[in-house]
């Protein structure tokens, strides 16, 4: 008697759920493996939609999920990329302190950095941040040299040719709607219906709609951040030669403008941090009943809201107003002027609140029955894609067994 092969249905054709198919097809070539994507191609939200940077590590608690997916998912993603020759450049970041009261967290972060293993950070003084980057004024910088650039999206679009290589399906047009869990997993798209032994939720922006939908009780709401960035011309441009970031805020580590040099060659300020009323709306104006009312309803965005209004209250500032925008990037670059900025894109961060008002600052992975949701997978989740896949596949292991 022969024995029905395995099939797994991984929910979300973003990095993290390319990723997830590619470490699972490696652990398991005789598992059938099945993408489902509601867009027309992979990668089209916030794994097309960022920064570009390949973070090294430098913030993150030790012990957390982030400093070791970010860490191991930097060294596999080099590795991938020179394999299968994606383009990306090591330029190095500065992360400089222009006041006085920031010099002590900036410490933290050089001892942080060398409890994550990053032994070669620097502290340097004003004269050696200029040597780096000229048009900067700081009192202190730490320098990380390993830091990096990439095209995300062109790292998605290998991986998806690589899956399809393996014999992965990956099936557009697919927005997952229903759940049900019978002697096997039943995912229902608008279309077609899957039967599948295990499935992984990496729906990003969607991925606590989908716990829901497989009967999960959450204690947590996704909500959406719209993050905006300027184009910096050309000639104002000309002195960045790579990554530039504020020192960040220890409860609020995701806020802060930082410069970047991209890997077309343009350099971008940004991003701000503005909640958005619809989870994929990038334009300012973009709204959707649905997702309004699901955060207004949330009682975690409420107390979210009274914790950190006056923060929301500057970010949405930024937003508003090109010239407070322009004094929050000139705290890094002051010779910056208002006609150096031209609008540019803008992504949305899939942010995971809980009912609290607390922000959750790791990646958070959840299971129900015959699945597992990864639930938070905030920067630096692009990064660290292959290693989420990667514990993914030692969660599976452990539920589906060898
Ligand atoms: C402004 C910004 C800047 C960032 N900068 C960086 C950076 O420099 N470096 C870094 O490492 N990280 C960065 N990040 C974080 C990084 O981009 C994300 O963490 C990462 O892309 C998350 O990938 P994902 O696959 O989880 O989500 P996504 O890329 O959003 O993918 C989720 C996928 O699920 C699909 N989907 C949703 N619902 C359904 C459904 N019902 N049925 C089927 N499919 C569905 C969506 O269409 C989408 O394709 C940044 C993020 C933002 C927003």
């Amino acid at each position: 008697m022969t024995m029905s092969r395995k099939k797994i249905a991984v929910i979300g054709a973003g990095l993290v759920g390319l990723a997830t198919a590619l470490k699972l097809k490696e652990w398991r070539d005789d598992i059938d493996i099945v993408v489902l994507e509601k867009e027309k191609e992979s990668a089209l939200h916030q794994s097309s939609h960022n920064s570009g940077v390949i973070h090294s590590g430098v913030y993150y608690s030790p012990d957390s999920l982030k400093a070791k997916n970010c860490i191991r998912g930097y060294k596999m993603l080099l590795e991938f990329c020179d394999k299968y020759q994606v383009p990306y450049k090591i330029c190095g970041k500065l992360i400089v302190a222009t006041h006085h009261s920031e010099l002590a967290q900036l410490d933290k972060l050089f001892q942080r950095a060398k409890l994550n293993g990053l032994e070669d950070v620097k502290i340097l003084n004003q004269e050696q941040i200029e040597e780096i980057e000229p048009a900067i004024q700081a009192m202190s910088a730490l320098w990380i040299p390993q830091t990096g650039i990439i095209d995300f999206k062109l790292l998605a679009d290998s991986i998806s040719r690589l899956l399809l290589k393996m014999g992965v399906e990956i099936i557009y047009h697919q927005e997952v709607k229903k759940i049900s869990n019978q002697s096997v997993l039943i995912i229902d798209t608008q279309n077609s219906s899957y039967e599948v032994d295990y499935a992984v939720n990496c729906a990003g922006l969607f991925s606590d709609r989908i716990a829901l939908l497989a009967g999960l009780k959450l204690n947590h709401q996704i909500i959406p951040f719209r993050g905006e960035y300027f184009k910096i011309n050309a000639s104002a441009a000309k002195n960045i030669n790579g990554l530039i970031y504020p020192v960040p805020r220890s409860d609020l580590p995701f806020l802060g403008i930082h410069i970047t040099r991209m890997m077309n060659g343009e350099v971008e300020a940004g991003p701000n941090a503005v909640l958005s009323f619809k989870r994929e709306g990038y334009q300012r104006r973009a709204f959707s009943w649905i997702d309004f009312w699901d955060s207004i309803l949330y009682i975690g965005f409420w107390r979210m809201l009274k914790k950190f209004k006056k923060d929301g209250f500057a970010e949405w500032k930024k937003s508003m107003s090109k010239k407070v925008f322009l004094k929050s990037a000139q705290k890094l670059m002051p010779s910056l002027k208002l006609e150096d900025l031209e609008p540019s894109v803008s992504g949305v961060r899939a942010q995971a609140i809980w009912r609290d008002g607390r922000m959750e600052d790791d990646f958070l992975i959840l299971k129900s029955p015959k699945m597992l949701h990864i639930c938070n997978a905030p920067s630096p989740a692009a990064t660290s894609c292959l290693s989420i896949g990667q514990t993914v596949v030692f969660e599976v292991k452990s539920d589906i067994g060898q």
